[in-house]
């Protein structure tokens, strides 16, 4: 990747003349099925543009209440683009109920604001939407009249696991935003995806927002690098999330949720959690405690990091 990023090609990405950007935004654009595609510093950044696109002020997104999008982003759609959220329920599943989603459309009447999007996650917190969950979703909001965004921050770890294509995955929804940063390895970088006239729409806000960068070629081949070689491996990731799983699970007080793909959520009896991370930072294994000890497995993760892992959990059990 690093050699991928000093041969590249650039230009000047804000007069739209970087040839690997350019070639980075057509190869995304085929590989998801969509007109058009503009490359982000970040996934943030890449909903932000999408919502702002979708959406004016005075109107409203539907999305889960545990969405990246809604929760994880510093409010940026209701600071920057006075659009109200309507966060609803997500189930454990990830998905959020056709009922719940019918009943927050709201009507066409001056005390409401008006209900324009609906956003959805796939993965979400590592899990897949179930098969026919995203087109029945997607077919219920363009029957009301709205459109629809996918945060497929992670839509590649999905496309291995269910074996479909990101493309059958997108097909539902009007725009979608996937990273390369995640388990793709890039150094940084999303691109939002969609038709031509809402990517052109994009641009202008990601102008606005300070996201117009110049010789950004050199983190599209570090993208680029990552689509070619990163996608295929992630099986590795999920076979490994799963190796940590059943070695963790073997602990006592130890409560796992088995892992779909590459994130592993834990529950520590009697309150210990954040002592335990505490632990295993000392001997150089890495989660994060801000919702449940969450653990993820990437390229630079291997077996022996896995069992490490595991063996320095055990460690803190017996003392
Ligand atoms: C990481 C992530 C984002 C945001 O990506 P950044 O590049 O960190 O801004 C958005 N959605 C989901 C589901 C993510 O996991």
């Amino acid at each position: 990747m690093r050699e991928a990023i000093a041969r590249a090609a650039v230009g000047d990405d804000v007069f739209g003349d970087d040839p690997t950007v350019n070639a980075l935004q057509e190869r995304v654009a085929a590989l998801l099925g969509k007109q058009a595609a503009l490359f982000m510093p970040s996934g943030t950044q890449s909903n932000l543009c999408g919502l702002l696109a979708h959406c004016g002020r005075g109107d409203e997104y539907i999305v889960g209440q545990l969405a990246h999008t809604y929760r994880y982003e510093g409010g940026g759609a209701a600071v920057l683009g006075s659009i109200q959220p309507q966060p609803l329920p997500n189930q454990p599943d990830g998905t959020i109920s056709l009922d719940d989603i019918a009943a927050a459309i709201k009507p066409d009447d001056p005390h409401f604001a008006r209900t324009r999007l609906l956003a959805l996650e796939n993965t979400w917190n590592g899990n897949v939407l179930p098969a026919g969950y995203a087109e029945a979703a997607c077919d219920l909001a363009r029957s009301r009249g709205l459109a629809t965004h996918l945060d497929g921050a992670r839509l590649f770890n999905a496309a291995v696991v269910t074996g479909r294509t990101v493309a059958a995955l997108a097909e539902p929804f009007d725009s979608v935003s996937v990273c390369f940063s995640k388990g793709l390895g890039a150094p940084v970088g999303s691109m939002l995806v969609g038709s031509a006239a809402l990517v052109a729409q994009a641009r202008r806000v990601r102008k606005m927002v300070g996201g117009g960068m110049r010789q950004v070629g050199l983190m599209a081949a570090a993208a680029d690098h990552a689509l070619t070689h990163h996608v295929d491996r992630l099986a590795d990731d999920h076979a490994l999330a799963r190796r940590l799983a059943t070695g963790l699970a073997a602990l006592p007080g130890v409560t796992v949720t088995p892992p779909q793909t590459n994130i592993v959520f834990v529950q520590v009896a009697d309150g210990r959690g954040p002592a335990l991370l505490v632990h295993l930072q000392a001997r150089g294994v890495l989660a994060t405690g801000l919702i449940g000890l969450r653990f993820v497995t990437h390229l630079d993760v291997d077996a022996a990091g896995i069992d490490h892992a595991i063996a320095a959990a055990a460690d803190f059990f017996k003392s």
